[in-house]
């Protein structure tokens, strides 16, 4: 396996740097995955030394890694060169061109866009006018790449123009969690459940990413997305392609994303005729955290009175093709919601024919990502002990605790994988274009027949599971949230 000598971070003073990146770098070193020769080159506007930068960069990592050891987060510290560059300029790209050449370094360079994109344009250009842009070099580019699908196309053609598509590596970090992987792991290296993975065994599938959050200091950004661009278009619709594609001839990176945008262009389109009965968008008002605080709502956090940005959306959506049809795939992300979980339900059909006249007999696989990794099996069983009423049934989990299967080892960030992957090469697990351009047009078509029918945020309580509208889109086929 061979890896890149060089990773250059863009962006490498702001907040996802320093909670996410610089620590999952430092356990990629901790941990023997960096090749001695890999070196960092930090960059951001903001003036630092070496030092300077070395010794916040130490800080950052002890935040997030208990008792690491003093002697190698010195020796992570030590691969980082710090670069005061304005990447709207010309002027700084000479400096760092020649700091990456350096003693023979820059052979293979992944460059890492931690950064608005409103300035990928500005360091693509000024890569490529320094010869830093052709192969083997590559490039991560963060979320989001867009505000629909006209804004995605132009940022991922200005892209383009200097890093082709094979050396374009978009981050969903959603697909680098240990449990999204177990996925693919469940569905295609075990036998028992292909047969069962279709619309005639499965009643309905469920995927929520609840936040107990409010939007703190995001107000600007999220105001003009909302919870649909923010979360909708990538994260849930990427755990929607994992659970719905066909099985890949391959976990080669093109076998896996053939498959997933297959699953995308299959969604059946949302239009002004269905979007009141197909989707629900709320906004958090006053309410409570889960720890008893008191919670603005979501005008209080950001001071927009009239905002009607939603802070909550679920869809029942349809994947139209033969294994899926009439399944309904309930979608639902919110934030201030009464609790932080992120989890898959696929809920089984009942038996044909029941014979012990309970109502229960139905089986749900939980795939449990947040706040603990756990995949359970609900199974029917028999209440234990005697009955003058025939045979009373409950249901118990079959448990696959990953808590209990990882203890003592530490749980991973879902950047370390990912980062590792860019610096081997290995494009499995990040977005390809005409994914992204599949998931943009089916949100897209929701917003315009949000606009047409001028559907608005339903209010809910800070601390509640949602608006209670949403309980109609699941009722109306007879089903319920599973909370
Ligand atoms: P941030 O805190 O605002 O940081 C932005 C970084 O870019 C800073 O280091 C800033 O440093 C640098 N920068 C801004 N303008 C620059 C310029 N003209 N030249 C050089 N450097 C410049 O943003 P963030 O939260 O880290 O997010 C970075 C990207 O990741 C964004 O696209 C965001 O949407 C995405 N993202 C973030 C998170 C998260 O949890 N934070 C999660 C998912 C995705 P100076 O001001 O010193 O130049």
């Amino acid at each position: 396996m061979s890896m890149a000598d060089t990773f250059v971070l863009f962006g490498a003073t702001g907040d996802l740097a320093r909670r996410m990146l610089f620590p999952s770098l430092y356990f990629l070193h901790a941990e023997g995955f960096l090749a001695d020769n890999v070196r960092i080159f930090a960059t951001a506007r903001s003036p630092r030394t070496d030092e300077e930068f070395r010794a916040a960069v130490a800080d950052w990592v002890c935040e997030r890694a208990d008792g690491a050891e003093s002697n190698v987060v010195a020796s992570f510290v030590a691969r980082i060169s710090y670069l005061s560059i304005d990447v709207t300029t010309p002027e700084g790209y000479d400096e760092l061109a020649a700091a990456i050449r350096a003693d023979g370094g820059g052979q293979e360079v992944v460059f890492y866009l931690s950064t608005s994109p409103s300035i990928f344009g500005a360091v693509c250009k000024g890569l490529k006018d320094h010869g830093l842009s052709d192969a083997p070099h590559r490039i991560v580019v963060e979320k989001p790449i867009g505000y629909d699908l006209k804004t995605n196309i132009e940022i991922n053609d200005t892209v383009a123009q200097s890093f082709s598509e094979e050396r374009t590596f978009r981050i969903d970090h959603y697909l680098g969690k240990e449990t999204v992987q177990n996925l693919i792991a469940l569905r295609f290296g075990n036998r028992i459940f292909e047969p069962l993975w279709n619309a005639e065994t499965i009643k309905s599938v469920q995927i929520t990413i609840g936040e107990t959050l409010g939007v703190g200091d995001r107000g600007g950004y999220y105001d003009e997305y909302g919870a649909m661009r923010d979360m909708m278009q990538n994260h849930l619709l990427q755990l929607l392609c994992l659970v719905a594609m066909e099985p890949p001839s391959s976990l080669s990176a093109d076998a896996i994303r053939n498959e997933k945008v297959k699953v995308l262009r299959s969604l059946a389109p949302i239009t002004g005729q269905n979007v009141e009965s197909k989707t629900i968008r709320g906004q958090y008002t006053e309410g409570f955290a889960p720890d008893g605080e008191k919670a603005k709502s979501y005008k209080g956090d950001t001071g927009l009175e009239d905002s009607q940005t939603e802070t909550y959306v679920a869809v029942a959506a349809e994947v139209m093709n033969w294994r899926w049809a009439g399944v309904p795939f309930y979608l639902e992300t919110g934030k201030r919601m009464a609790e932080r979980k992120t989890h898959i339900v696929i809920a089984f059909r009942p038996v044909p024919h029941s014979i012990f006249g309970s109502e229960a007999d139905e089986n749900e696989l939980h795939i449990v990502l947040q706040p603990e990794e756990r995949i359970t099996l609900q199974i029917m069983n028999k209440r234990p002990g005697i009955s003058a009423q025939g045979m009373p049934l409950e249901e118990l989990p079959l448990n696959l605790s990953l808590v209990e299967r990882n203890k003592g080892t530490r749980r991973r960030i879902a950047y370390e994988q990912l980062i590792l992957d860019a610096l081997t090469n290995n494009p499995s697990l990040f977005v390809q274009r005409d994914e992204q351009e599949a998931a943009w047009r089916w949100i897209d078509g929701i917003a315009a027949a949000w606009g047409e029918r001028n559907v608005q945020p339903k209010a809910y309580k800070s601390g509640a599971p949602g608006p209670s509208a949403k309980h109609v889109l699941t009722e109306r086929n007879g089903h319920s949230w599973y909370e």
